[in-house]
C-alpha cells in the first residue's frame, strides 16, 4: 500500500520538517506538511491522510487541543513528535487519542517503525486481524483464549487475560494506564493505576522469563505499557 499511502507531517520547526518529509518521503509514501495547527486540520480535511505526524509546539494552537479537534471527526492515526519530555504530556496526547509518541531527538529507523505499527493496526478491522501469536515459546490464541508455552496451557485469571488480550490486538503500541482500565475495568475505574501495576507484574510472572526483565511486555515510565511486535501466526 506504500506509494498509496498518504502521510500528513503538522510541525512548525523547517528543519525537522526537512528532515521528516526526506525520511518519509524516502520510503516511498506520500507526503505533505503544515506548519500550523489550521492548515494541518484543511489538509486533513481536503486530502485525507493515512497517518499524521504532530508536533504538539504549534504556533495557533496547542497539539494536544489539536488531537481533540481532529479526534471529534477523524480516527486518522496520530504520532506525535515532540521536544516536551514530559510524562504528563505523554499521556494527555495518548488519552486525547493519540496513537503514538516520540519525543526528539529520535531515530529514523524507530520512527519509520512506529509508522508502520500505527499504519498496520488502523489498517485491521476486527475481520483481518490476527488470532493467533507467537511470542517467545508462547502462543496466544485469541479464538480459542488459550495462552500456552510449548503446548501447556498458562493458567491466567480473566483479568489476566483481558489485558494481554487488549495488549495483544495493540501490539507495538503504548497503552496509558487509563486506557487499559477503561478497557478492562471500565470508566469508573480510570484512576486505579496500581491495579494494572498489580495485574501486569503477575501477567510477567507467568509469561516472562525473567520478570524483573520483561522482554514483552515493557514498561513505558510514568505512561503505560507496551507489548513488543509479536509475530501473527
Ligand atoms: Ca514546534
Amino acid at each position: 500500500m506504500n506509494s498509496e499511502t498518504k502521510i500528513l507531517i503538522i510541525e512548525d520547526e523547517q528543519p525537522i520538517c526537512r528532515f521528516l518529509n526526506v525520511l518519509i518521503g524516502g520510503h516511498d509514501y506520500q507526503v505533505k506538511t503544515a506548519d500550523t495547527a489550521k492548515q494541518g486540520l484543511q489538509i486533513t480535511a481536503n486530502w485525507s491522510p493515512h497517518l499524521i505526524l504532530l508536533d504538539l509546539g504549534l504556533p495557533d494552537l496547542d497539539g494536544i487541543n489539536l488531537i481533540h479537534e481532529l479526534r471529534s471527526w477523524t480516527n486518522t492515526p496520530i504520532i506525535v513528535i515532540s521536544a516536551r519530555e514530559l510524562e504528563s504530556d505523554k499521556v494527555a496526547s495518548l488519552d486525547a487519542g493519540a496513537n503514538d509518541y516520540l519525543t526528539k531527538p529520535f531515530g529514523r529507523e524507530e520512527l519509520l517503525a512506529r509508522v508502520r505499527v500505527a499504519l498496520r493496526l488502523a489498517n485491521q478491522d476486527s475481520v483481518t486481524a490476527p488470532l493467533r501469536f507467537q511470542m517467545s515459546d508462547i502462543t496466544i490464541d485469541l479464538a480459542l483464549k488459550q495462552v500456552t508455552r510449548d503446548s501447556e496451557s498458562i493458567k491466567l485469571t480473566k483479568t489476566e487475560y483481558n489485558i494481554l488480550k487488549y495488549l495483544c490486538k495493540n501490539a507495538g503500541k503504548v497503552l496509558t494506564h487509563k486506557q487499559i482500565l477503561k478497557e478492562v475495568w471500565g470508566n469508573n475505574y480510570t484512576e486505579h493505576t496500581h491495579y494494572v501495576r498489580i495485574h501486569i507484574a503477575q501477567l510477567r510472572r507467568k509469561l516472562e522469563r525473567d520478570p524483573a526483565q520483561p522482554k514483552h511486555i515493557v514498561t513505558e515510565t510514568g505512561i503505560g505499557y507496551r507489548l513488543n511486535e509479536l509475530v501473527a501466526d
